[in-house]
Formats: structure tokens, sequence, C-alpha cells
């Protein structure tokens, strides 16, 4: 497999690859764009069918954490880190130190922080062996609730925000009444429930695992759903909180939900979707604008800053999407299109 030649490679500074025998630990680390501060972006652990798996999805993460912080107004760089295994099964604190040690090596290049499958705790770990990782500590949480340096609340906040903002350029309403369905109900996707269920959306879950869906549906009045159809409900909004691809080929044409905006990160499986999506009369909130709560949080949290300024520059993400939807409107143009070329001439 070649990384140069990389359908997803697009100009990445860095390609890190690391193995240490002892703990199993098998990681890549890939850079994208350090021209506006270090890439920071989150460590994801997953059960990956092969190393190319792996590799297109952590070029894609970290090409999409460059775009995030830019259009974010964020003084950093985009990079990502993925981990290979079952988070469930195979993560020991001697993986998670030695990730640390693997972090060290690109001399705070990249900054570290929670994704999919890593916890705050094991962040910690990683610490024990570098300086270079956040979303370990919070000083202070964007609506006064205990925080432990955890961005997802941040990101289900932001997601929430964006989720509104579409929803009244769409409908002119908020969110009382609308069917939301929500695929995954992880960190993220429970906390976005909970928001959505307390302005009176109606809801929908699908997840591969129960723990989530069971607290939806006993918490927020939602309604279980297989992860077969959740995509293809007849409802206001469809929100992707699992992993990659969830708008491709074989979905695009068949999605009813006139709103697409959900955590995920690279919902969009090529960006053929996007064009697709929008002559097809779906509004798509691109996922890196939509989900950069998480690393506002982050942001806040390591500069002098205090809760309420936190708070405003999570509800700016509502704003810059309405930005995008009428640009995209006015210029016929893929919402995903306008935010690459917005964020492009920040970071570029
Ligand atoms: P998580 O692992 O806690 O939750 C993901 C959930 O999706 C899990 O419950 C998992 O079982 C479920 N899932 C996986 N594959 C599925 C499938 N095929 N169908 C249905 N459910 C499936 O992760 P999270 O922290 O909630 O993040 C969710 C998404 O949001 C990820 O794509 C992540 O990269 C993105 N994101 C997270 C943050 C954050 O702050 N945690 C920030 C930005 C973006």
């Amino acid at each position: 497999m070649s990384v140069f030649d990389h359908r997803e490679f697009t100009e990445h500074e860095q390609v890190s690859f690391y193995h240490d025998k002892a703990t199993g630990l098998k990681a890549i680390i890939a850079v994208h764009n350090t021209n506006l501060g270090p890439g920071l972006g989150g460590c994801r652990m997953w059960n990956y069918a092969n190393s190319e798996e792996a590799l297109t999805d952590v070029l894609r993460l970290s090409r999409g954490m460059t775009y995030k912080a830019a259009m974010a107004g964020l003084p950093q760089g985009g990079g990502k880190a993925v981990i290979f295994g079952d988070p469930r099964k195979d993560k020991t604190p001697e993986m998670m130190r030695e990730m640390g040690n693997f972090v060290d090596t690109l001399k705070g290049k990249y900054i570290t922080a929670e994704d999919s499958g890593i916890a705050v705790s094991d962040i910690v770990f990683m610490s024990e062996n570098t300086k270079h990782v956040s979303g370990t500590f919070s000083k202070y949480s964007f609506d006064g609730s205990v925080a432990d340096g955890n961005p997802a609340p941040a990101t289900a906040y932001g997601v929430f925000v964006g989720i509104k903002a579409a929803v009244k350029h769409v409908y002119q309403t908020d969110l009382r009444g609308k069917k939301v369905a929500i695929k995954g109900v992880g960190h993220v996707g429970i906390r976005l429930a909970e928001h959505l269920y307390r302005e009176g959306a109606i809801l929908y879950v699908a997840d591969i695992f129960p723990d989530g869906v069971n607290r939806a549906v006993a918490e927020f009045g939602a309604t279980q759903v297989s992860v077969a159809e959740i995509d293809l409900l007849d409802v206001d909004v469809f929100a992707p909180c699992a992993l990659g691809n969830a708008i491709n080929e074989q979905n695009v044409d068949h999605i009813k939900a006139r709103i697409i905006a959900g955590a995920a990160n690279n919902q969009l499986a090529s960006d053929e979707m996007g064009v697709k999506l929008a002559n097809n009369g779906i509004l798509y909130a691109p996922d890196y604008v939509i989900n950069a709560g998480g690393i506002i949080d982050i942001f806040h949290q390591r500069s002098d800053s205090n809760a309420e300024k936190l708070r405003e520059h999570l509800d700016q993400i509502g704003e810059t999407l309405q930005t995008i939807f009428v640009a995209a409107e006015k210029n016929g143009l893929a919402t995903a299109k306008v935010a690459d070329s917005l964020a492009e001439l920040k970071f570029k």
C-alpha cells in the first residue's frame, strides 16, 4: 500500500506508523496541516478490518480537523490518531501509556484527545509519557455542569445548536414536534438526544450496542429502530452520530429527511454525495462545522478564557452554518463545497 499515492493523502505533512510488540499497540498518526498551529485531533480506537481501512480513516479524519479548526476560528491545525483493536477487549493501560510515547515522538506537532473508543482515563495514561495531550481536565463547562475534560458534552451541544439552525433555515420553526433520527447513541449521541428531547423533538435511535438505545428509550421517550433502517426513516432530521460514511451510494437517493446534521466525522462517503444531497433538496450541515464543539471546548480549556466565552463560541456554530446554507443556496453549490472553500481561505 502506498501512502503518498493514497487517494486521501491530500498533501499531508506527516504520517507516522507505530508498533509496540510488548503492549500490542499498532497505531497511525496523521498530521495534515499545521499552518495555523499544531495539529490537534482525537485518537480513535477501532477494530479495523485491515490497515488500508485504518489509513483511509486517519487521513480523512486528520484532514477534516484542519478544516474544522479553520472554520471554528482556532489557531490550530489538523491531525488525528488511530489505534488498531477493539476498545472493549484489547485496550490496556500499558497500551495507552505506550500510545503516549508514540504521540511524544512528534514533539508537539500533534496534540491528542478523546475520540470514539478512547476515554478521558486513556488520555490520562498517555499523559504519563507525553505532555502533548488535551481533554484531560476542564476548568469549567459551557453549562455550569461538572466537567471532566471529556469534550463530548460540548460537541453534543454544538450539534444541537447546529440542528436548531438547520431546522430554522428549512422550516422557519423551532424543534417542537420535529422528528429526529439519531444513528449512534454513544458519548455524543446520547447527550444530543437529551438536548433535543428537552426542546420537544421526537426521537428515533439506533446503535449496534444496547446501552445508549435503552437509555434514550427510557429517559427521552425515543423509539428504537434497527441500524438498517435508521437512515431511511421518514423524519425531519437525520443525525449521524456513529462513525463515517453515513451518506453513501446505497442510501443517498433514498433518504427522506430534509436535513442531515449530526456529530460523526466524514459523513459523506465522497464529495459527490454532497452534490447529490443538494440536488435532492436535502440540507446537509457540513460535519466538521457542526461537530466542532469538542475542539472549541479544548481550545478554551487550554487558553485564558471562561465559561461564557466558551458558550458564545459554541453558539457561533449555528451562525457559521447559517452563512454556509445561505451561500450554498445563492450560488447553487453543495454546502460541503462552500464550507471547504471558506476553510481553505483561512488555512492555505
Ligand atoms: P462513541 O464511540 O461514544 O459513540 C459512537 C456510537 O456509535 C457507539 O455507541 C457505537 O456503538 C455506535 N455505532 C458504531 N457503529 C455503528 C453503526 N454502524 N450503526 C449504529 N451505531 C453504531 O463516539 P462519540 O464520542 O459519541 O463520537 C461519535 C461520532 O462523533 C464519531 O464519528 C466521532 O468521531 C464524532 N465526534 C466526536 C466528538 C467528541 O467530542 N466525542 C467530537 C467531534 C466528532
